[in-house]
């Protein structure tokens, strides 16, 4: 039993009135909760708030669900340039071809800048090195504590070192990896939705990241590593490897996995970026604002 993941995902959700919901949606409501308590990144799992679920999502029209969560991929690299991001840019076509989702993608962080005031959620898709100056770092930041979400998949975490804002958005920089091979995935938050649809170990083969910390007191871990399953682990028996957080309005996800471009026609692998995207954008508690919305008499 992993005592981490029995409680941190479970009894948060009870108090909100919409008892059907509450399982589903737990995690969501948690974040949105603390949201509205801190302007910072946090560990948001304790949260408790004891008023409704009202949110800035809240805010959005009744019809903020019926429009397409709008994406941008931005896959520069300044440093080392992975093969895979030809098939990530491929898989994110896709999306694209989802009714619910509009998907671009650009390697100028100028376009990416431009482009913000009609986004929802920014995926660095391993990106390296310093991809972006101050201006255009400024801009991002604020897009993401105003309630922007972001994605960070692999080599995200090899980016802006020099950004301090940056580590506080993913939580952790990348400092090694061992060669390519598989390992045990431990899936600690099987009702996140870009996690519950895995089994409860997840075999995969990866580029296994170590990091420069363990995120664990600042992020929600989804997954981790089982180090006694493969060979070049520095973390030990907490080895993080893919997790999120809310950061000022906005939500922040990073996942380590996606090195390889087999990854990327993986299908529990697409679905844990898709479901990840969907997540940052805050689309699920959009939806329940909307259910709950419907449960109470109208203001006038
Ligand atoms: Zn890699």
């Amino acid at each position: 039993m992993n005592e981490a993941a029995a409680g941190r995902v479970q009894p948060v959700g009870t108090r909100h009135r919409a008892a059907a919901f509450a399982l589903v949606w737990c995690l969501q409501v948690a974040c949105d909760d603390k949201e509205r308590q801190s302007q910072d990144a946090q560990h948001w799992v304790d949260a408790n708030a004891s008023e409704g679920s009202a949110t800035h999502a809240d805010e959005s029209d009744a019809g903020a669900s019926a429009e397409p969560v709008r994406v941008q991929v931005f896959s520069r690299t300044q440093g080392y340039r992975h093969e895979s991001i030809a098939a990530g840019l491929a898989m994110f076509e896709t999306f694209d071809q989802q009714e619910d989702l509009s998907v671009q993608s650009t390697e100028d962080p100028v376009r990416l800048v431009e482009r913000l005031s009609e986004t929802d959620v920014v995926v660095f898709l391993s990106t390296t090195g310093d991809v972006l100056d101050a201006v255009q770092e400024d801009a991002l930041e604020s897009f993401i504590r105003a309630g922007g979400g972001f994605v960070g998949v692999h080599a995200a975490a090899d980016t802006e070192y020099d950004w301090p804002f940056y580590g506080e958005l993913l939580g952790a920089r990348f400092t090694s990896h061992p060669d390519i091979q598989p390992a045990r995935v431990i899936v600690e938050a099987p009702r996140h939705p870009a996690t519950s649809f895995l089994p409860a170990v997840w075999e995969r083969t990866d580029e296994w990241y170590n990091f420069d910390r363990n995120p664990r007191d600042r992020v929600e871990v989804l997954l981790s590593l089982d180090e006694t399953s493969y060979a070049g682990g520095t973390h030990g028996a907490d080895h993080p490897i893919a997790w999120c957080q809310t950061v000022g309005q906005g939500r922040s996800f990073f996942t380590a996995l996606g090195h390889t471009s087999e990854s990327w026609s993986d299908s529990a692998f697409q679905q844990h970026i898709e479901q990840a995207v969907r997540w940052a954008a805050q689309r699920l508690a959009r939806e329940q604002n909307a259910a709950n919305a419907s449960d109470v008499p109208a203001r006038d």
